[in-house]
């Protein structure tokens, strides 16, 4: 397990705030003592997601994930505890001295992460580079003045330019100590066999021949993680006729999932937040442009539609976004198919109409911040502005077309999940047709929520909490320290043996964690199966009883008389046996005797906590 030592774990966990580094990634709100969210690992409508700023932890109490901090950079991230640890142990520059050779597996896999990652940001540097100072970018420097993007902006986006040729940016890097399976796995160079969007697997006998670059002749858009590191690109023709797609994307990688990534989230999450409304545009540019002129509660999805998963992140920072899409046919289309993921997380939709023949980059051009954003503060309801469109297109005279758009609009009113909103919606539309209400409403088709892939919806599985008396205890042990000191003097090892369900109360009590040091609280944690760890991280949100160590103590005692009461009638049905020699038979009486007499001598249980057993 980890070849991190122990004292260095809880040095990371006591310099990382868990409130932080969970803020760091989407908001928390205050919520009495702790802070609440939305759970990221599953979905919901009122936040159970709990951040405990005085046990450093946290916990779900719909979903049942929890832990330290450690375990929640591990689930958001998607890596292993040993990269967890070095990432917080980088974000507070706290060095590791590893002790190596225990699992080569999960080294070799961060090692390759993170040559990932520096290839990324070494190639972010070179794109631009290329595109400030090589002769060969002359036309993406025009293409950029044309835009009226000045060099100030273009460094501040890391804006590039990959050379239109076949083998620029592989030679480069390879001159640079980068091997071929890490630029194809880095999606940045590929085969010929290379099916688009797919990395090869088949990496082992690839020479540098039969490689290219995916990027050429390209203005390069870095694509950059919550935290601002470079994960993939997106690159843009300069010329929209030129044979190939307008934009084109890194294709999945060990850093990059397509869907899940907001475009410039990471410059843009704290105005989301104050604005609690999101400018959704198509285009970096667009995107580029608002920020740059002041607009700064902006996204960009990469592609043109919302998925579910870039919908759900959304949701984390704002209640409302602002669809900036172009007035054009393409523009509608795009608008609608993000339509399904918005509404179904709750989102209000509002859409901002751009003139036709413009879009949000040259609009704020033209017109500046303020007339912009009158534009945004006047942007209609999504259902206002989608019944006005279908209604001026339909003769409402003729009852035939008339229910056909009844129907139309009854299907994208389905899509909402929210019943208030959904209620509401339908009044709108069935007033605006003149029908009934209720008419309405039975034609809204019951639409079951669409499914997440099954790694979204995966649910944590808590592991079972073990019987009442032995979660107190548990509790208690990991909460109170006179209850450890307690516990600690009986004979648990011997009473806990013999009691079935306490292996987490055996690993609480063998552990030298600290009650009132959240630090040594997290180590602990770190050494627990997920499951376990959920458990424990709702047991430290618990209250603990004034008298911890008295309810402890008859807790213990009572899970004691069970252990005493099953050694006896062990020992009584042994008894029975045929064939005893009397040594034996010896034995056993003076056995059966003295556990009478422990059984006496225990200490009068309260009737409250006496255990049958
Ligand atoms: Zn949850």
């Amino acid at each position: 397990m980890p070849s991190i030592p122990a004292e260095t774990i809880e040095q990371i966990a006591a310099a990382n705030d868990v409130v932080e580094v969970i803020g760091g990634y989407f908001p928390l709100k205050r919520a009495g003592t702790n802070f609440k969210a939305l759970c990221p690992f599953h979905q919901e409508k009122t936040p159970s997601f709990t951040v405990s700023p005085q046990r450093q932890t946290f916990h779900c109490f719909g979903c049942g994930v929890g832990g330290s901090v450690f375990r929640f950079v591990m689930e958001y991230e998607h890596i292993d505890f040993p990269a967890a640890v070095r990432k917080l142990a980088a974000r507070v520059n706290i060095p590791i001295v590893e002790e190596r050779g225990a699992s080569g597996d999960e080294d070799r896999q961060h090692e390759a992460r993170r040559t990932l990652l520096r290839l990324h940001a070494e190639a972010a540097e070179w794109f631009q580079k290329n595109l400030l100072k090589e002769q060969f970018a002359a036309s993406a420097r025009e293409y950029l003045k044309k835009r009226g993007i000045p060099v100030g902006i273009a460094k501040n986006w890391q804006l590039g330019y990959a050379p239109d040729e076949w083998n620029a940016f592989g030679s480069w890097a390879r001159g640079h100590g980068y091997e071929t399976r890490i630029l194809l796995a880095s999606g940045l160079v590929k085969t010929k066999d290379d099916e688009e969007g797919v990395v090869s697997r088949q990496t082992s006998n690839i020479d540098h021949q039969t490689s290219y670059d995916r990027f050429r002749g390209r203005l390069m858009f870095p694509i950059c993680n919550d935290v601002g590191e470079v994960i993939a690109f997106s690159g843009r023709l300069l010329q929209d006729d030129k044979e190939g797609a307008k934009y084109l994307n890194s294709p999945e990688t060990p850093l990059f999932r397509k869907g899940k990534v907001l475009f410039g989230l990471h410059k843009t999450k704290r105005a989301l937040i104050d604005a609690n409304c999101a400018i959704v545009c198509e285009g970096q540019i667009d995107l580029i442009s608002l920020f740059e002129a002041g607009i700064k509660n902006v996204v960009a999805p990469q592609g043109t539609a919302f998925t579910e998963n870039q919908a759900r992140v959304l949701k984390r920072y704002v209640n409302e976004v602002v669809l900036c899409f172009d007035a054009d046919a393409a523009g509608q289309k795009a608008a609608e198919r993000s339509l399904d993921a918005l509404l179904q997380n709750d989102l209000i939709v509002r859409v901002a109409e751009m003139p036709p023949g413009q879009d949000p980059d040259s609009l704020i051009r033209r017109d500046g911040k303020e007339e912009f954003e009158k534009r945004i503060a006047g942007a209609r309801n999504f259902f206002d502005y989608w019944i006005e469109r279908e209604v001026a297109i339909v003769d409402l005279s003729s009852l035939g077309a008339k229910m056909e758009l009844a129907r139309k609009l009854a299907d994208t009113v389905s899509r909402v999940h929210d019943s208030l909103m959904k209620s509401e919606v339908s009044n709108k539309i069935s007033a605006r047709l003149g029908i009934p209400t209720a008419e309405f409403e039975r034609l809204v088709p019951k639409q079951s929520r669409s499914r997440l892939p099954e790694e979204e919806s995966r649910r944590f599985e808590a592991a079972p909490a073990p019987r009442h008396d032995i979660a107190m205890l548990c509790l208690l042990a990991l909460r109170d320290e006179g209850t450890r000191e307690f516990l600690r003097q009986q004979k648990w090892r011997e009473v806990l043996a013999q009691t079935p369900g306490t292996e987490l109360l055996v690993r609480i009590l063998e552990s030298e964690l600290r009650p009132d040091d959240a630090a040594s609280l997290n180590a602990f944690m770190a050494t627990l199966s997920p499951a376990e760890e959920g458990l424990v991280s709702s047991w430290v949100l618990q209250k603990v009883p004034g008298n911890a160590t008295v309810v402890a103590e008859q807790w213990w005692m009572g899970l004691r008389q069970a252990a005493l009461r099953r050694q006896l009638r062990v020992a009584e049905s042994r008894m029975k046996l045929p064939g005893l020699s009397t040594g034996e038979v010896v034995n056993l009486q003076k056995q059966i005797l003295d556990l009478q007499k422990e059984l006496n001598e225990l200490p009068k249980l309260s009737s409250a906590t006496k255990i049958d057993n």
